[in-house]
Parts: structure tokens; C-alpha cells; sequence
């Protein structure tokens, strides 16, 4: 599928810092958006539903998925998380780009269908420094702390799939690194193109 907007999908593993990362970049960026998934979770904290997730349950995600309401879903850590078509496809007709802070199965599904996503995966700098990010977050028992290291590294080894990887050692730099691929998709000839249709026009190039 080609739109006329552009569609990024940023994975991770947990601890990595790709939520704080996506979120700095919508602030600064008012032409991007971020795609509200469905999840089986249920809300953490302080989560609102429609906000950071649509909460549902698991018949009603079976459902859907029946239905094809997704372009993609996978099961992360024992819960079931989806993209829906609703979430991202009219904005994508109407020239928004979206952001995906998806899993990397759900990011490789995504590749398949939108051929022109840009998948960017964020590595933490080593295996010690996402460690001590686990446990300074204070939000897990070290067993739980344990199970995502595991994963991360399984996760980690996905990461060459990606057609860019943004290292989080210094958050402001691996915040530049992610605006820097934001700007140079647009500045793309063929999205360009659409984007700036009249100047192209103007300039009588196809
Ligand atoms: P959390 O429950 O911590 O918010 O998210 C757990 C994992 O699920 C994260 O890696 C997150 O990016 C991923 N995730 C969130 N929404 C989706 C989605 O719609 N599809 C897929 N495949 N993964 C998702």
C-alpha cells in the first residue's frame, strides 16, 4: 500500500527509552501523529482509555481480528496488542504521518503491507546500561526484571530487519538521530513529490 503520508514504526525493547523518544518527537513535531493501538491489557497508572490505548477484551480483540479490523497484531508479554485500520489508514490517505510504537513482529508485518514504512529500532548503548535502566524505573520485581532482560535480547537480535537503528545513549542525541530520519523520509524525490506537487509542477518535473 502507497499514501500520501509517511508511516514510521518504532520498536524496542523495554528500558530502551522509545516512549519518551516518540513522545519528545510529537511535541516537536505537529505534522506527526501517533496511532492509538487496542490491547487485552489492562490500563496501568494513570492511562486513559483512547489515550495512550483502546482497552478491550480478549473476545472482542478475537473479533476483530476475524473481522480484519487489523493491519497487524502480535501477542508481547502474554497480552494481545493491535493496530488498527481506523487508526492509521484515513490519516495516511489524507497526507498525516503516523508513528507506530509497535513490537518489532507487529513492526515486520507493517513492512509487508507498507512497503514505504520506515522501520527505525532504538538499541540501548549496552546490556548493563539497560539493566540499570530496569532497575532505576523501579517499576518491576527483579524476576519480572530477569524475564525482560531475556527478552530484550531476543528482541535486540531483530533489530538488523530495521532500515534504521537509533542508539539511546544520550537521549538528546538519539532524539536528533530520530528527527533526522523523520526530515530525510520527507525529503524523499518521490514523497517530495506529492508533498510539493506544485512546486514540481511548477518546475515541469514528473
Ligand atoms: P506496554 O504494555 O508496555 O504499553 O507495551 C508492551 C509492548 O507492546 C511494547 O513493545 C509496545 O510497543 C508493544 N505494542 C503496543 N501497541 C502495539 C500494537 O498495536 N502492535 C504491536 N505489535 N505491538 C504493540
Amino acid at each position: 500500500m502507497d499514501t500520501p503520508g509517511n508511516l514510521f514504526v518504532v520498536a524496542a525493547p523495554s528500558g530502551a527509552g522509545k516512549s519518551s523518544l516518540v513522545k519528545a518527537l510529537l511535541e516537536l513535531d505537529s505534522h506527526l501523529a501517533v496511532s492509538i493501538s487496542h490491547t487485552t491489557r489492562p490500563p496501568r497508572g494513570q492511562e486513559v482509555e483512547g489515550r495512550e490505548y483502546h482497552f478491550i477484551e480478549e473476545p472482542t480483540f478475537r473479533d476483530m481480528v476475524m473481522e480484519g479490523a487489523f493491519f497487524e497484531w502480535a501477542e508481547v508479554h502474554g497480552n494481545l496488542y493491535g493496530t488498527s485500520r481506523i487508526a492509521i489508514e484515513q490519516r495516511l490517505q489524507d497526507g498525516e504521518d503516523v508513528v507506530l510504537e509497535i513490537d518489532w513482529q507487529g513492526a515486520l508485518q507493517i513492512k509487508r503491507l507498507f512497503p514505504n514504512a520506515v522501520l527505525i529500532f532504538i538499541l540501548p548503548p549496552s546490556w548493563d546500561e539497560l539493566l540499570q535502566r530496569l532497575q532505576r524505573r523501579g517499576e518491576d520485581p527483579p524476576p519480572v526484571i530477569e524475564t525482560r532482560m531475556a527478552n530484550a535480547r531476543l528482541e535486540v537480535a531483530q533489530a538488523k530487519h530495521f532500515d534504521y537503528v537509533v542508539i539511546n545513549a544520550v537521549f538528546e542525541t538519539a532524539l536528533f538521530d530520530l528527527k533526522a530520519i523523520v526530515h530525510a523520509q520527507r525529503l524523499k524525490y518521490s514523497r517530495l513529490r506529492r508533498s510539493k506537487a506544485a512546486v514540481f509542477r511548477a518546475l515541469h518535473l514528473d
